[in-house]
């Protein structure tokens, strides 16, 4: 069973098939301080996710996996935005997205999202909004994953 693609803004489009055709930070990361396999059953999307996590930042993010168009250009973004970021500022992008995905129209501006903006169309099509999340589920489950690792377990109330 196939899904038909949404019809996005084709300007839109182009990035989100420039991001497919061309994965960044696609590939295994070595010494992977966390990593998390995640599966989008109702598309066939797969992935597995690898962080490399030093002083709560994010040192280094990849992916290997195979999916649709909107659950690998997303991973290719996000794993981009995530070089660098802060363990809060990683936490915060989840958290934007989904606002976005579900039709948050302010998320949506959002310049901290950056080209995962033009996935904000997707939240019309609810079938693949879960396309367009795999990599953010499979990112709090591993920033979930590390900080239970640390001692301070008590922290967080979502
Ligand atoms: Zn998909």
């Amino acid at each position: 069973m196939t899904h038909p693609e949404p019809q996005l803004a084709s300007i839109y489009q182009d990035v989100i098939l420039d991001h497919y055709r061309k994965p960044r930070n696609k590939g295994e990361l070595p010494n992977a301080s966390v990593e998390v396999h995640m599966l989008n059953p109702s598309c066939g999307d797969e992935v597995l996710l690898q962080l490399k996590l030093a002083d709560d930042r994010v040192e280094d993010a990849k992916f290997v996996g195979q999916g649709c168009s909107i659950s690998m250009a997303s991973l290719s973004m996000m794993t981009g935005l995530l070089k660098g970021a802060s363990i809060g500022e990683a936490r915060g992008l989840v958290e934007r997205m989904k606002a976005m995905m579900h039709g948050d129209a302010d998320a949506a501006k959002d310049r901290t999202l950056g080209n995962l903006r033009a996935l904000a169309g997707v939240s019309q099509f609810p079938v693949r909004i879960k396309c367009a999340l795999l990599g953010f589920n499979a990112l709090e489950e591993a920033l979930a994953k590390s900080s239970n690792s640390d001692q301070n377990v008590d922290s967080r109330n979502e």
